[in-house]
């Protein structure tokens, strides 16, 4: 079986916020204090959280990403990574994260068969990286990343956030992470999604601008997408580097046309955009006689509800959903 929405595009990926929790408080991503956090009760169990997994692959979804919050800040998150390196039919397990606790879990992830991490970073300056994080430390991200590529992950990307004034004098050093690295060094847009918080919309830096920022002195040439995970990503490299460039571009060109995926929130609902569109309540289901049945129509209510493009200013809380 498979999965088709309202606008004929497949849906065969799930990205799974596992927690609302993390252990930074990015400033374009949470405030400083007074987050309406879910409680325990409500979370998804990792029972729970594999049961969803394995009747989407029953629904010709293959493809996972873990996320949050901080997945690897969840309590004794080995035991699920092990289950679903169990799970029969994964094509593509992959994961988001904040790379604080990478060197200690790499081990494990290569264990499981992880096929990709994406890992931020958005300075690779020590005291901007705290101030941006909110006390984060730089070390620990990178001795994160070096153990993955010593581990020899193929597909690692740098997830940078671009903000003008923050870290917009940083990106042709970026850029140079990818010489003699085997990484995809990817920019994103940044969203401006609560004009409340700290970050606000004069942040924002086009794709087209980042590009030209990060080519000034660096030889960029383009090059077609890469077949998995590519995403909506332009690719580039720098000439002779061992890495490439990915340019994001959520904001200025939405790439919703070709959206394969619907998203589980930590708390189990179903959503079917980041940004805009509805959900469906999975976590009742699951808690009150989850035939197959019901589980089969929770999905395919979710991908119903899939919008054709997201309306781009939704009131998106990031730690709830997961980037
Ligand atoms: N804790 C993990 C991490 O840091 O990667 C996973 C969760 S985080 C919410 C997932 C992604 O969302 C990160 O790459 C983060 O940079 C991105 N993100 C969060 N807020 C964003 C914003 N306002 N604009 C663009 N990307 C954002």
């Amino acid at each position: 079986m498979s999965i088709v929405d309202k606008y004929l595009r497949r849906i065969n990926r799930l990205r799974i916020s596992v927690t609302d929790l993390c252990n930074l408080r990015c400033v374009y991503c949470r405030p400083e204090s007074g987050l309406d956090l879910a409680q325990h009760k409500d979370i998804l169990t990792y029972e729970e959280i594999v049961a969803v997994v394995r009747h989407a692959v029953k629904l010709g979804i293959k493809s996972f990403r873990l996320t949050g919050g901080e997945p690897l800040f969840r309590k004794n998150i080995e035991y699920l990574l092990r289950m679903l390196g169990n799970v029969h039919g994964i094509e593509d397990l992959a994961i988001t994260t904040n790379g604080i606790f990478l060197k200690d879990y790499a081990r494990v992830l290569k264990e499981i068969g992880l096929f990709r991490l994406n890992i931020s970073l958005d300075s690779l300056e020590d005291s901007k990286f705290e101030r941006i994080t909110r006390g984060g430390k730089l070390r620990d991200v990178m001795d994160g990343i070096e153990e993955v590529l010593r581990l020899g992950f193929k597909n690692t990307k740098i997830n940078i956030v671009a903000m003008k004034g923050i870290n917009d004098d940083e990106f042709e050093e970026f850029a140079k992470l990818t010489l003699e690295r085997d990484l995809e060094v990817r920019f994103i847009e940044y969203m401006a999604m609560n004009k409340d918080r700290l970050d606000s919309e004069d942040k924002y830096i086009p794709m087209a601008e980042i590009i030209d920022i990060v080519g000034k002195r660096n030889d960029l040439i383009a090059l077609p997408p890469p077949m998995l995970g590519s995403g909506a990503a332009k690719i580039y490299k720098i000439r002779g580097a061992m890495g490439i460039l990915g340019f994001v571009s959520a904001v200025s060109q939405p790439f919703c046309n070709s959206c394969n995926r619907l998203r589980l929130t930590s708390d189990g609902k179903l959503r079917s955009c980041l940004l805009s569109g509805g959900e469906v309540d999975l976590k009742t289901i699951l808690r009150n006689n989850p035939t197959e049945e019901r589980l089969t129509d929770a999905f395919l209510r979710a991908a119903h509800l899939k919008p054709p493009v997201h309306s781009g200013k939704g009131h998106v809380v990031m730690h709830e959903v997961g980037g």
